[in-house]
């Protein structure tokens, strides 16, 4: 089920970017990532189709925490989101089945209100789990109540770290700023 992203040398689920996004911007629909690269190839979006049906099936949870607990570091979605708050209420309960790794999630679903937002609080409360909001230049602002971090794509915000792995060609392993309590960041484009 997870993949070991060799780029960025961490553990990851992904989903195919766009259509597992509900709140994607304008600034995403042309600099994802996700969308590029690697990301277009058929195998590669056909994996990630088949997770889309994996995050449906009933023994989800269960059968991604118990690889999940094998790793220290873990990203969810290197490509994709949080596409309906069953899913994020999965990862609620994911997250909690794996206390000793560290989550890093980004998500544009702090957009999307309601229900969303509640799962968001719950997943962000998590103690392992790193929660950033992340925003672009085509997005509003990411709202002052939002308790937890936010991620800045190609945009400097507000007392951000920019990210080493762009700049200095290091890697989420490394450097571990997302992985760990800690400040903003800032992904200049690329
Ligand atoms: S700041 Fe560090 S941990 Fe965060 S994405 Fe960049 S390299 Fe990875």
């Amino acid at each position: 089920m997870i993949t070991y992203n060799k780029t960025i040398e961490v553990w990851t689920y992904n989903l195919p970017a766009g259509r597992t996004c509900p709140a994607s911007s304008a600034w995403c629909m042309e600099n994802c990532y996700g969308r590029k690269g690697r990301f277009r190839f058929n195998k590669v979006n056909k994996i990630q189709l088949q997770h889309v049906e994996q995050t449906k099936q009933e023994d989800f949870v269960r059968k991604i925490a118990a690889e999940i607990q094998r790793v220290h570091l873990f990203r969810f979605h290197s490509s994709g989101d949080f596409y309906s708050v069953p899913y994020l209420e999965k990862a609620v309960d994911i997250a909690k089945k794996c206390p000793s790794t560290c989550f890093c999630i980004y998500t544009k679903t702090w957009r999307l209100n309601g229900r969303y937002n509640e799962a968001l609080m719950k997943l962000g409360s998590l103690e392992n789990v790193h929660l950033f909001a992340s925003c672009d230049p085509s997005t509003e602002d990411v709202p002052g109540s939002w308790p937890f971090r936010i991620a800045y794509s190609g945009q400097n915000g507000h007392e951000s770290l920019p990210c080493p792995k762009i700049l200095e060609h290091s890697t989420c392993n490394v450097c571990r700023y997302c992985y760990k309590p800690g400040g903003h960041v800032y992904f200049p484009k690329h």
